[in-house]
């Protein structure tokens, strides 16, 4: 009796699973797995500048108007160019926008130059700095080897790239990075890690690379809370003659 008692109670207890199993059946019309709404938003492509029509515009080649000195805030002494690029200016130091940025898609073009002769990590080094803590390299390592978790296209001593997809020293490269910026409850702990994917001269060469914490060139990655913060440019201080141009972004 007990037996039966106890099978008696299983069915009953069965009986929601039941239930649950045919609201997920499975779908016997096309329509059943279609959605509709929300539609997601019209961007277009300007065809002659490749720049999608919600991006902010960073830099145009006409002005600095969206940067400030990383250092005392005050006007970039960096060279604005003619042909509408801008060029490191040695021991001004780093560049950041005057906007603070979350998630991003960012389009940034840089070259190196060849009249740099330096060699390993003084060769036409700067940096792409997300959130002015994490680093994607610039480095020309055109016959120029360095620790590969340095080389142009790491992400600074945490990731090697998976592949040199540079451009000829002195030619324009370009890189397309996306980035989710990390998470940290209110005690400043971190709950999730940030993630970069940068695809240079359109070769993937991080791949949703999990960070660890800051770029460090010396000691290990950092994970201090922070919000949205600036992006920026860096000036290495070994006359790097590194230029930037079309640089623009759309917030995620
Ligand atoms: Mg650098």
């Amino acid at each position: 009796m007990k037996i039966v008692f106890k099978i008696g109670l299983l069915t009953l207890l069965a009986l929601p699973c039941n239930a649950q199993q045919k609201v997920d059946a499975e779908p016997t019309k096309p329509e059943e797995t279609e959605i509709w709404q929300p539609k997601p938003k019209v961007v277009t492509v300007n065809p002659e500048t490749g720049i999608p029509s919600d991006a902010i515009i960073l830099f145009d080649g006409t002005n600095f108007d969206e940067w400030i000195s990383a250092v005392d805030s005050t006007k970039v002494q960096w060279d604005l160019n003619e042909d509408g690029s801008m060029t490191v200016k040695n021991k001004a130091g780093d560049i950041q926008t005057k906007r603070n940025f979350g998630n991003v898609q960012l389009h940034i073009e840089w070259r190196s130059s060849p009249e740099n002769t330096g060699t390993n990590q003084s060769k036409s080094n700067s940096g792409i700095f997300l959130q002015n803590r994490y680093e994607v390299q610039v480095l020309d390592n055109n016959d120029n080897d360095t620790y590969v978790n340095g080389q142009v296209g790491s992400i600074y001593k945490q990731s090697i790239p998976l592949a040199k997809a540079s451009s000829k020293t002195g030619d324009w490269n370009t890189y397309d990075i996306i980035y989710h910026q990390p998470e940290f409850d209110s005690e400043g702990n971190k709950t999730k890690s940030g993630n970069i994917t940068v695809i240079h001269n359109g070769v993937l060469i991080q791949d949703y690379y999990e960070i660890k914490g800051t770029t460090e060139y010396i000691g290990w990655p950092k994970n201090r809370s922070h919000g949205q913060a600036p992006l920026k440019l860096q000036d290495h201080g070994d006359n790097s003659k590194v230029s930037y141009r079309n640089i623009w972004l759309r917030e995620l």
